[in-house]
């Protein structure tokens, strides 16, 4: 079997060096052949994001530039309505029918998952990695905890040898960025230099578009 595709999704609103850190030492530790960054349509757990969709993927576009293994993935921008992850997956599952499909959460993602539309079916789809990320520790009661026990792996090899269905938490560096705490500092009049690549900053200040409230 081919080395797995990593999957990350997120509102990516702007997306940060905690973003590329993490799905770059996944890259190097789980030894994917590449990681799809799949910026939210139109989210549906979220208030809807600050950013335009567009403006978004193309902060993606711009950040990854230069890393060949990373690839920027629209096709959530593409769907029109709610963009759940389950419909994701499946669609990658059609054109990726035998492939090991990772998808790539936070911890506070993961944790969330028990109110994801269909969740259940995600294992059936992709395995799921979770990134540690700080203050946020890995869950030991409720469907998630049974889910550990049921399907939790610490063996990189599960991933390669079957398509979908495990669990694997992993360390990573842990940098405490959030794209909310960087609109607040746009907000604040701050500068976001270091938190996100020089490209991004740029889109950022040129577009204006963290530099009022949404209404
Ligand atoms: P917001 O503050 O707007 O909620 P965010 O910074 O958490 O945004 P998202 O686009 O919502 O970013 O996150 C996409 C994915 O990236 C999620 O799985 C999230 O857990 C993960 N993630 C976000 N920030 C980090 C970070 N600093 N380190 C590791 N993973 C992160």
């Amino acid at each position: 079997m081919s080395e797995p595709i990593g999957i990350f999704g997120g509102t990516f609103d702007p997306i940060h060096y905690g973003h590329l850190r993490t799905a770059f030492e996944l890259w190097q530790s789980l030894r994917l052949a590449q990681v799809r960054f799949l910026p939210t349509g139109d989210p549906p757990h979220r208030d809807a994001s600050l950013a335009p969709p567009a403006l978004r993927l193309q902060m993606v576009q711009a950040a990854i530039v230069g890393q060949s293994v990373f690839v920027a993935d629209d096709r959530e921008m593409r769907r029109t309505g709610l963009s759940y992850s389950v419909d994701t997956l499946l669609d990658l599952r059609r054109e990726y029918p035998e492939r090991s499909l990772c998808l790539l959460l936070g911890m506070d993602a993961f944790l969330g998952m028990p109110h994801w539309h269909r969740w259940r079916e995600i294992f059936e789809l992709a395995h799921v990695v979770v990134a540690h990320r700080p203050g946020w520790k890995a869950p030991i009661t409720g469907p998630l905890g049974e889910v550990m026990v049921d399907r939790g792996t610490g063996s990189v090899r599960d991933l390669h040898v079957a398509p979908a269905g495990r669990v694997y938490v992993h360390a990573v560096t842990q940098l405490e960025i959030s794209s909310t705490e960087l609109r607040q500092l746009i907000l604040a009049g701050r500068d976001l230099r270091y938190l996100v690549p020089d490209a991004v900053r740029e889109l950022i200040m040129g577009s204006g578009c963290y530099a009022r409230r949404s209404t």
